[in-house]
């Protein structure tokens, strides 16, 4: 199987799938089949560039539909805390082992609900093995329930008074990367890198400095809105010097991880102790996430449910294991090296037309702009992109002026529209509609006549241009070929 690409299920088989699932939803709920039903179409005609959205195939999509969503089964393959669930365990190891086998991995723990609940996951479980065990160990406890409460005093404070080092959310980290309002910005002694204010990029040399100095439990790599590979080999390098464990969160970039664009030093299994992920981003899968680790770690993270998370969706582990079968295909290899092609096509579209990028291009999915230029903030670049149905997020700049909320970039990504067959010319023409809204927005006033930050003047006709331009080359490249709900 793993020689050739999948067989793809007929139109009119998936056509017939879906008219019928409505069906059965409508007779209840009708609004909500409704919902469903535009849902796709408005899915169909925008032009999605959200780096962090994608389209899961109707094998993956229809696999979340079952009555696996019924079922308990708190705890690991094997050894459940319910009865009945010998199908759920062929459906979780057969996850796993899929998920292993594409990404060489020596663990993989596939019940995480979505990548926020994999990174605590991960991070109990690094606390578990590095400072729980050995602490217990120390005191000579065999069984929790020895413990006395003086002793469960002293075991907090450990477990309190840990430090994690991670990428600054304005340079392109992710929030459970040590974000004070997120979870791992209270429950860590936390501490952030950046990138070299002058390129944008990752200075590992500073990098370094800080961690030697800092001295963290945990050194977390990976990011949402860095739009450059990232050598995981030096990471390891530097946790191994400060006694770090390297945990590498690919949720971004998991599916050019499986596609076998990012390989050698740029392939985090390797090098990190630790692996977590999203099932539902570039890796195309099902909404959820995933964990990969060393055998070292393995014991620690299967302890996840109920340590961290509440029962497993047996119905979401199936998907992944058909999403996982997909990637380990060459159909999947060729999507991936098409995601990070297609960002270059349309970096160099945005450059060429004047559009000033961070890190000044990319080579992985993302391409982020600044907008400021054009003298927007991101939230205005933002709204008026949508008007004209391009549909981006906005995303801080590094040391951006206007903060978090308004900013002064505009991510884009390319694994959603690659995924409906877009190439690199249909790239270069959403570069220049990117341009021509861009140019023709102006800042707004508030209502008392000062600059605002959010609203926006966008000239006259543009929105109905740019999306009658959008539509031609949506209709070119329809989502779900042959899927036809009427
Ligand atoms: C998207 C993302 C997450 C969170 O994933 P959810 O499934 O939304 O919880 C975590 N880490 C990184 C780096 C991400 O990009």
């Amino acid at each position: 199987m793993s020689e050739q690409s999948l067989p793809a299920p007929s139109g009119e088989l998936v056509s017939s799938a879906y008219r019928q699932a409505l069906e059965v939803i409508a007779s209840v709920e009708p609004r909500i089949a409704d919902a469903t039903r535009q849902e796709l179409a408005d899915q169909r005609a925008s032009l999605k560039l959200i780096a962090s959205e994608n389209y899961a195939s109707p094998a993956v999509l229809l696999t979340m539909g079952t009555w696996f969503s019924d079922k308990y089964a708190e705890g690991t393959v094997g050894h459940r805390f319910y009865a009945g669930c010998q199908n759920v365990d062929t459906v979780e190891s057969l996850a796993a082992e899929h998920a292993k086998e594409l990404f060489g991995a020596e663990y993989a723990y596939v019940q995480p609900h979505s990548g926020i609940d994999a990174n605590l996951t991960a991070y109990w479980a690094i606390l578990a093995h590095r400072v729980e065990g050995p602490w217990l160990k120390d005191a000579g406890v065999k069984n929790m329930n020895d413990l006395t409460e003086a002793d469960w005093e002293k075991l907090r404070h450990e477990l309190g008074n840990q430090r994690l080092l991670g990428m600054s959310l304005d340079a392109g980290g992710h929030l459970t990367h040590g974000f004070r309002p997120n979870i791992s910005g209270k429950m860590f002694h936390q501490n952030q890198y950046g990138t070299d204010p002058e390129t944008g990029l990752l200075d590992y040399d500073a990098l370094r400095a800080k961690a030697k100095e800092f001295k963290p439990l945990i050194l977390v790599a990976g990011y949402s809105a860095y739009p450059r590979r990232v050598n995981f080999a030096k990471m390891r390098e530097i946790a191994d010097e400060v006694g770090a464990t390297l945990m590498v969160d690919m949720a971004h970039f998991a599916g050019l991880v499986a596609g076998k664009v990012f390989t050698g030093d740029e392939d985090p299994i390797p090098h990190a102790h630790v692996v977590t992920s999203t099932s539902h981003k570039s890796l195309r899968g099902p909404r959820g996430g995933f964990i990969l680790a060393t055998e070292e770690y393995a014991p620690s993270v299967d302890r996840g449910c109920p340590m961290v998370l509440g029962g497993p969706l047996s119905h979401v582990m199936a998907a992944k294991a058909v999403a996982f079968a997909e990637a380990r295909t060459p159909a999947f290899q060729s999507y991936a090296q098409s995601i990070a092609d297609n960002a270059k096509s349309l970096a160099e579209g945005l450059q060429k037309r004047g559009t000033k990028l961070v890190t000044d291009g990319t080579d992985n999915h993302i391409v982020l702009l600044d907008v400021s230029s054009y003298g927007l903030t991101g939230r205005q670049a933002e709204s008026a992109l949508l008007d004209a149905g391009v549909v981006t997020n906005r995303n801080s700049v590094p040391s951006d002026p206007n903060g978090a909320w308004y900013t002064s970039g505009i991510r884009i990504g390319t694994p959603a529209l690659t995924s409906r067959g877009f190439g690199g010319d249909e790239f270069d023409t959403v570069a220049d509609l990117i341009v021509h809204v861009l140019q023709n927005t102006e800042a707004g006033t508030t209502a008392a006549g000062a600059p605002s930050k959010a609203s926006y003047v966008l000239g006259e006709g543009v929105a109905d241009k740019i999306r009658a331009a959008s539509a031609e080359l949506l209709d070119k490249h329809p989502l779900y070929p042959g899927l036809d709900l009427s």
